[in-house]
């Protein structure tokens, strides 16, 4: 029903350019929701988030903590259309789509919350983040713990900062490991596959 109606929506103007509005993917009963920006060039013909370069960096960093995004994750955006050329999805058409995004929140209840780059982070975790400073640091918010992180796109222009991300993953799967009584879900089975040092 939300799906189906967000795929319908013309509240803003990036409706407009659209090949597909991309929802989200992943493990609907996970607790652990990633939020990226939103849809690029590849997302928007697949219709699907994070399939590009981006998504196959994110894939094997999910995969170094032993997690995979149809098992172990939700991935969604901030906004579920494409910017025109690439670009950082206005505040105007932010505040339009976030409303899809607290309504996968409610069905979720996720409790932790990866914010993916610099966008995600401000409108997510924190207006004042500045994510060379902040990334990889946990900030609890009404009993959900987020985490902002590099954009995977950042990475693949600086990949002197892959290390940053992995270490940053590294938190996150200490993090998972100390909520691990609140994150199990009969449909998902992370923690028979976590790695434990
Ligand atoms: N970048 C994002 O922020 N989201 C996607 O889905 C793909 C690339």
């Amino acid at each position: 029903m939300l799906k189906s109606n967000c795929l319908k929506c013309v509240k803003c103007s990036l409706h407009k350019n659209r090949t597909q509005v991309v929802f989200g993917e992943g493990n609907k009963n996970s607790k652990i929701l990633f939020v990226g920006e939103g849809p690029g060039v590849n997302e928007d013909i697949e219709g699907r988030p994070f399939v590009g370069r981006s998504g196959e960096l994110l894939d094997s960093m999910l995969k170094d903590i032993g997690l995979s995004r149809d098992k172990d994750i939700y991935i969604s955006n901030i906004v579920k259309c494409r910017p025109p050329d690439n670009r950082d999805p206005l505040p105007e058409e932010q505040e339009m789509c976030i409303q899809w995004l607290r309504n996968q929140f409610y069905l979720m209840k996720p409790k932790i919350i990866v914010a993916l780059g610099r966008i995600a982070s401000l409108k997510i975790v924190d207006i004042n983040i500045k994510i060379t400073k902040d990334h990889g640091i946990f900030k609890k918010k009404n009993n959900v713990w987020m985490i902002p992180m590099f954009h995977p796109a950042a990475i693949l222009r600086n990949m002197k900062n892959k290390i940053y991300m992995q270490k940053d993953f590294l938190n996150l799967k200490n993090k998972i490991q100390e909520l691990e009584p609140f994150l199990i879900d009969s449909k998902t089975h992370i923690f028979n596959r976590l790695p434990i040092n």
